[in-house]
């Protein structure tokens, strides 16, 4: 039986746009964990009218809902009247909340304002749920409804701190409880691409991606990277995990060196394991990227063993200056471009004296203009020879840069391939 839920973000800053609702999303992947598949979310600003509504509805087509935000004691915190008003149950006033607002303003050395007597209220057959560092207690609440299960209404306070907590220490268990023997939890598993396109992948895998296959494979696409989440539910995570197994064979084994990592893996981070399984050292000149793999690299290298340096060039006239080197058309990338390019790689390398130099060329100017697909030149010095590649340079201008700088990691990674087959993806 599938348990469907729906999560309530509410308040005015969240409507108007001045504050990111994160909690949804904290909270929807909670209840997925605990198998609950979450189908709404609504965001709903401090209005008592538009707030009953919502629960009401949400009562219908939900059987678990959490909603955040509202418990405060303040005149737009209306979350406890518009739960009693929408289930018809009058708020009463719970002796232990409040002891325990007291106590906690005693601890402060604060007087209790007399507006908090308020956040003690509870509709009339809810039980509380504990809030330990905040005043705002939360409200937990069964909904009889016609012919169904009850739905189970849990309201908690909006600072994402305190929401989280109470969670975790009341909220989960109670449902993990509630589910008793039917127990389910769900467990995803991402596999990360790179190298080819989105459909060319889901091509490559015809059957995975079907709808109503478990395990499920989704797949999504981030600045160029592939991921493909497989998702298995089960009694527990072992269980989850083994659904998943054979799914995951077939992906890597389909998929071969398109696969790069796993989890939050990106390029940076497979090159690196590479690397250093072996104690190479790399270096990197970067022209249209900016230093952005330079960055990228050393943040996950802080000691510089394995990326000892590189050098960021925007024209022609730094790389005179730096290297010595003219590029006889900086953005070309027809055969001759492509060779100064690698000449560059190959110096760079000696400099530096690394095993590996990876070269980005300048981004083309004006590139709309030309009828030719525009491109990039990379090129990698390895000691023996100069690999170099054309990368098209098209697309959406936010994600050029990081685009052009993983396929240059990728043209070392494959190379790294090559020297060492087999000591591939790793991460799991
Ligand atoms: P409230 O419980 O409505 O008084 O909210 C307290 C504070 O928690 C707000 O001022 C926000 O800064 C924060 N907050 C409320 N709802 C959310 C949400 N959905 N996501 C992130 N922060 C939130
Ligand atoms: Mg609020």
């Amino acid at each position: 039986m599938t348990i469907n839920g729906e999560v309530i973000a509410i308040g005015d800053e969240l409507t108007s746009g001045v504050r990111l609702d994160t909690n949804s999303q904290w909270l929807s992947e909670r209840l997925g964990e605990l198998g609950i598949r979450v189908l709404y979310h609504t965001t709903v600003g401090d209005d008592i009218d538009a707030n009953i509504r919502v629960f009401r509805e949400a009562m219908c087509r939900a059987d678990v809902i959490v909603c955040t935000g509202g418990l405060g004691p303040t005149a737009d915190d209306l979350t406890r009247e518009a739960l009693a008003a929408a289930t018809d149950r009058p708020l009463t006033q719970n002796d232990e909340a409040l002891a325990h607002i007291q106590a906690l303003f005693a601890s402060r050395q604060r007087p209790m304002p007399e507006r908090n007597v308020k956040q003690a209220l509870f509709p009339v057959g809810s039980h509380v749920i504990s809030n330990p560092h905040g005043t705002a207690p939360g409200i937990d609440l069964s909904i009889e409804r016609q012919d169904r299960e009850p739905a189970r209404f849990f309201a908690l306070p909006g600072v994402p701190a305190e929401m989280r907590e109470m969670w975790q220490q009341t909220v989960a268990p109670e449902l993990a409880r509630a589910a008793g023997d039917e127990r389910r939890m769900i467990r995803h598993r991402r596999i990360k691409c790179f190298g080819v396109g989105e459909s060319d992948l889901e091509q490559m895998l015809p059957d995975l991606i079907r709808r109503g296959r478990w395990p499920s494979v989704g797949i999504t696409v981030s600045q160029a990277t592939i991921t493909l989440r497989v998702t298995a539910d089960g009694a527990d995570e072992t269980a989850c995990f083994a659904a998943m197994e054979p799914t995951l064979e077939v992906i890597r084994e389909q998929l071969g060196d398109i696969v790069f990592g796993s989890e939050d893996d990106e390029l940076q981070h497979a090159v690196m394991r590479m690397l250093a399984a072996h104690g190479q050292t790399l270096a990197v000149v970067e022209m249209g990227t900016g230093g952005l793999i330079c960055d990228w690299l050393s943040g996950l290298d802080t000691e510089g063993r394995t990326f000892v340096g590189g050098s960021v060039v925007r024209n022609g006239n730094a790389l005179r200056q730096t290297w010595g080197l003219e590029l006889e058309s900086e953005e070309g990338t027809g055969e001759s471009a492509l060779r100064a390019h690698a000449e560059l790689a190959r110096v760079a390398r000696g400099r530096f004296a690394v095993d590996f130099c990876l070269v980005v060329g300048q981004f083309p100017h004006g590139a709309e203009s030309g009828s030719e697909p525009p491109y990039v030149a990379c090129a990698l010095a390895d000691g023996k020879t100069e690999h170099t590649k054309r990368v098209k340079y098209a697309g959406h201008p936010d994600i050029l840069k990081s685009r052009t700088a993983k396929t240059a990691l990728d043209l070392l990674r494959q190379q790294l391939l090559v020297a060492s087959p087999g000591g591939a993806p790793g991460g799991g």
